[in-house]
């Protein structure tokens, strides 16, 4: 993260204290500190992957990131829509009427 006092890629998230982090909090707003100037700032969630604050290094992982989360999530729905089939079939086969032909008759 870059601060935007100094400029340096040396920011790194804060803890949340205090009642002000916790309202900033409800617009999504992250707090960081700088490593370097030891300054404390906030930003913005939608805000936090621009250019100006994060190096292409950091944005090129949240993108790999990003992307392997997608595919987790579409794996996962996957394997919910084939037990979704799966019992949706069982389903049929207890409650569907018997054909079966009754011997001896
Ligand atoms: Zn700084």
């Amino acid at each position: 993260m870059t601060c935007p006092h100094c400029k340096q890629h040396h920011a790194h998230r804060s803890h949340r204290s205090g009642l002000a982090d916790r309202i900033r909090r409800l617009f999504q707003m992250i707090p960081y500190r700088c490593r370097t100037c030891k300054r404390r700032f906030y930003a913005f969630r939608a805000g936090e992957q621009s250019p100006r604050m994060r190096t292409n290094e950091e944005r090129k992982i949240m993108e790999l990131r990003r992307r392997l989360k997608w595919k987790r999530t579409k794996r996962e729905l996957i394997i919910y829509g084939f037990a979704a089939l799966f019992v949706a079939i069982v389903i049929y086969l207890i409650t569907r009427p018997s054909t079966a032909p009754l011997s001896g008759s």
